[in-house]
């Protein structure tokens, strides 16, 4: 299946950031791919212009009163259109060599799943449904015997530094963050944080979700949970390490005493085009490294104090596939709420916190082997994080 000279894809979140360069790989090596769905969620005009540039068979749209505008625009070009939840799914079962799983959030779980058991290989970007089904997602992944290819930058560069014929010997496995925009920001500065100011990242360009997550640090809580499942790797071997230039991905300890990384700019199309060809290597137009111009590469230990989040979400690790769900449903909700102005950033953490310690005592332990399970509890996580953001606010209204 990897070997063909071109390869059937389709591209979960089309429009989104990932969406967007993972288009920009395929433009490039325009013969090596043919593509069968572009999906989005509402942004009809875009996924039409994507669809048609990239040749795309199908566009699918997630919100059903953005059809017509899709259909309008992709008329007479025989590209098929179609519209809802259930529609991304049905476009997920299309036979194809690899699905690129790019929605943001546990929205994307249905339609990667679909896409796994149709025998599609997976290029995981969409890190939150690791999070909310980790088990799950490997089990049914295992079934179909598909490849799960990582487009994270972290887990990309630990699946490149892996030696295969030498898994026994792993020590640790280390995810580098840049720390975000409040790297060095004080409790109070960070109290004060405006959405605006969150959403600044230092070093990547990327959608609202995962800028909040990275300025909050729960993005490395989601992934050192996302490490856990890709690579079989208990909490205990996992370390995070904050590295503001962005250059060090990740990197394996062995056994012997070598260390092995992976390298580059930071630059997603670098990854990408590691998942879409991946075992051969070809040509991206990114930037390349140019370390005397780097210059200096600085590692610090991450701080749990100012980031509770990360705190919280390797206990949710530990705690097993129910805590890692409801954590992943509380903090898109309360993400979202510091995006609508509804709390600040520091309840981001805090509420994810305390929904956790509620649930433990009313759903911990909830078995998800099902995906009827894992969304009764992800809507369940949103429901009290949802219920805890509005006692607040009437308590400070
Ligand atoms: P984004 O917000 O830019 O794009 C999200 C995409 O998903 C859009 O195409 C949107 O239309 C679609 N979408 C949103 N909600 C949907 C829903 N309910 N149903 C169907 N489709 C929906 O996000 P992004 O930055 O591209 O991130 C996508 C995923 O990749 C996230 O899980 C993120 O954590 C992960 N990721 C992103 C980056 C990055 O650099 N942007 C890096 C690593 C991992
Ligand atoms: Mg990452």
């Amino acid at each position: 299946r990897t070997d063909k000279a071109r390869r059937t894809l389709s591209i979960f979140g089309a429009t989104g950031s990932i969406g967007v360069s993972t288009a920009d790989v395929v433009l490039q090596h325009r013969d090596s791919f043919d593509i069968e769905v572009v999906t989005a969620q509402s942004r009809a005009e875009e996924l039409a212009e994507t669809a048609i540039r990239l040749g795309a068979k199908h566009a699918v749209i997630g919100d059903p009163d953005r059809l017509e505008v899709l259909r309008a625009r992709l008329a007479g070009t025989g590209i098929g259109v179609a519209a809802g939840p259930a529609a991304i799914v049905e476009a997920a079962s299309r036979p194809v060599d690899l699905a690129v799983a790019a929605i943001v959030g546990a929205a994307g779980l249905e339609p990667t799943l679909a896409a796994i058991d149709a025998g599609a290989d997976i290029a995981l970007a969409n890190k939150e449904c690791m999070v909310c089904a980790g088990g799950l997602f490997n089990r049914r992944a295992a079934a179909a015997s598909v490849r799960v290819l990582p487009v994270d930058s972290e887990h990309d560069a630990i699946f490149q530094s892996l030696e295969a014929n030498n898994l026994h010997a792993v020590e640790r496995i280390t995810i580098t963050a840049s720390g975000g925009p409040f790297r060095t920001a004080t409790l109070d500065e960070m109290r004060r944080a405006t959405p605006a100011e969150a959403l600044k990242h230092p070093r990547w360009a990327m959608g609202p979700k995962i800028s909040i997550d990275s300025a909050t640090m729960m993005n490395k809580g989601l992934e050192l949970i996302e490490a856990h499942h890709l690579f079989d790797i208990g909490s205990a071997r996992l370390d995070v390490l904050v590295h503001p230039q962005s250059i060090v991905h990740g990197f394996v300890t062995y056994s012997d005493g070598s260390v092995v990384a992976q390298l580059g700019v930071a630059d997603m199309r670098i990854p990408i085009s590691h998942c879409l060809n991946w075992p051969r290597r070809v040509e991206t137009a990114t930037p390349r490294l140019d370390l005397a111009t780097v210059g200096t590469l600085s590692f610090e230990k991450p701080d749990l104090q100012r980031f509770p989040a990360l705190r919280v979400a390797r206990t949710a690790l530990e705690n097993g596939d129910w805590a890692t769900n409801i954590l992943n449903a509380a903090n898109e909700v309360a993400v979202q709420a510091f995006l609508d102005g509804a709390i600040g950033y520091l309840e981001i953490a805090a509420t994810v916190e305390a929904v956790l310690d509620v649930a433990t005592g009313t759903v911990g332990g909830t078995e998800l082997d099902t995906l009827e399970a894992v969304l009764t509890l992800d809507r369940e996580g949103r429901r009290l994080a949802a219920e805890r953001i509005d006692s607040r606010g009437r308590r400070a209204g």
